[in-house]
């Protein structure tokens, strides 16, 4: 990307971006949670609005014909980097680029991209990567929709897949990705922790296990669904992977309010991804970019706060009499192989864990229809606390033997600790569980 001073020098219309940006106070290099406040935005370009107005247009004039011109080699990708101005509303827009700036930030990424939600990111990095016949490596299990856009939706386009469990040591994940290197394979494709198991992906293996089975122009790039932990509480790109992704939807968006997502890497995966986003024009709409910066803005007050929450509240159950089990990585056992990649590659459990209570769906059902401040809802990362029960809901349609397999069973509910009072949350907790 080049800024706005390069932007003026050849014409093309200024983004509403400032200089480059003061990370930067005498020596002190500013922490993300401060840059969140003013990066990437210029009041001055916007008749001095503390805020950046919403700019809602579908198009962008430009000064002349030669800068059109040159915006569109970027566009179109015969030069790299996409437009060096704003040019039509499927492609960027200001208020998407300043997210994305500050999104870059938070995992020192060189660049970033906005998305309309978790999955149009991640279908949209799948699609700038894979052609027929390539393989997927991932870890297992995935959010079920991404799952699903591997095997059946881009298996319909000859696209395979090979797996490894998310808690898989070196050896296994060398053994998957050596039976792999027999073909083309376009992508390794994790999440961490994955989700209901909570099993966390050691990064740095699979990173030391790419780079001895795979050499030059057939290293695949390694991508991680972040968005349990991260930003705060896991930065991959530190652990060797190349590509994060976000559904924006959860912590990062944080209030319940808006569905989106985000990409974040080095500029060359970012222009590629980029080029297939502005063919498909999954990005995210202005409103939403606007919001996810007022998001941003408080990401590292609303994390901390349910995290600490989280601790109280695991803390509580995992001593109640009618609490089977807990699964949350602030109770990972200690020397086990979970509890070094939680030291190596996190710096905080979060907020999200399972609760397996005594019994089945029945006492699993009275316990969720009892709470009251908790809402029964899917989804996580928002300021309130929610509670679902994945057998019956997110994970109904999985055969038996996989939900066995998972420890998906009828007494697990999923809870997401939001950033009320904890000891009111304790306290419904308590009331509900005497309801079963
Ligand atoms: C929610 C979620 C997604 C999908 O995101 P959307 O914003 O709902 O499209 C992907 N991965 C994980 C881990 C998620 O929790």
């Amino acid at each position: 990307m080049t800024d706005e001073t390069e932007a003026d020098l050849t014409g093309g219309t200024p983004r509403r971006r400032p200089k480059p940006s003061a990370d930067k106070v005498g020596d002190r290099k500013l922490k993300p949670s401060t840059m969140m406040m003013g990066h990437g935005y210029d009041p001055m370009l916007s008749e001095g609005s503390l805020k950046p107005p919403i700019f809602l247009t579908s198009t962008f004039v430009f000064p002349n014909a030669a800068a059109g011109k040159r915006h569109f080699e970027g566009v179109t990708g015969k030069r790299p980097g996409g437009a060096d101005g704003l040019v039509y509303s499927r492609f960027n827009g200001p208020n998407q680029e300043i997210l994305e700036d500050r999104l870059g930030i938070w995992e020192g990424a060189e660049d970033a991209l906005a998305f309309s939600s978790g999955m149009s990111a991640i279908a949209t990095l799948f699609l700038s990567m894979v052609k027929p016949g390539d393989t997927i490596v991932h870890s297992g299990p995935l959010y079920a929709a991404t799952e699903t856009l591997i095997a059946r939706i881009l298996g319909r386009f000859g696209v395979h897949w090979l797996d490894f469990p998310a808690g898989a040591t070196r050896e296994e994940i060398d053994a998957v990705l050596g039976k792999a290197a027999s073909g083309n394979v376009a992508l390794i494709y994790l999440e961490s922790p994955a989700n209901p198991t909570n099993a966390l992906v050691d990064v740095e293996a699979v990173r030391a296990s790419r780079d001895a089975i795979f050499t030059g122009a057939n290293k695949p790039p390694i991508a991680i669904d972040n968005t349990f932990l991260g930003p705060l509480w896991a930065k991959p790109l530190e652990q060797g992977a190349d590509i994060v992704v976000y559904s924006l939807t959860k912590y990062a968006g944080g209030h319940s309010d808006l569905v989106a997502g985000g990409v974040l890497g080095s500029k060359e995966h970012i222009n590629t991804i980029r080029l297939m986003r502005n063919t498909i024009g999954t990005i995210c709409d202005p409103n939403t970019a606007w919001m996810l910066l007022r998001s941003l803005e408080t990401l590292e007050l609303r994390m901390s706060r349910a995290g600490e929450n989280a601790v109280k509240v695991c803390e509580f159950l995992r001593s109640h009499p009618k609490v089977e089990h807990v699964g949350y990585l602030g109770f990972l056992e200690e020397g086990s192989r979970q509890a070094d990649i939680y030291q190596r590659h996190c710096t905080g459990a979060g907020s999200t864990f399972s609760l397996y209570l005594k019994g089945g769906e029945k006492e699993a059902f009275a316990f969720l229809d009892s709470l009251k401040i908790a809402k029964l809802a899917v989804s996580l990362g928002g300021t309130e606390t929610l509670a679902s029960h994945p057998a019956g809901m997110t994970h109904l349609s999985v055969p038996d033997a996989r939900k066995q397999a998972l420890g998906i069973t009828d007494n697990l509910v999923r809870i997401s600790i939001g950033v009320e009072d904890a000891e009111d949350l304790i306290a419904d907790f308590e009331e509900a569980l005497k309801a079963v």
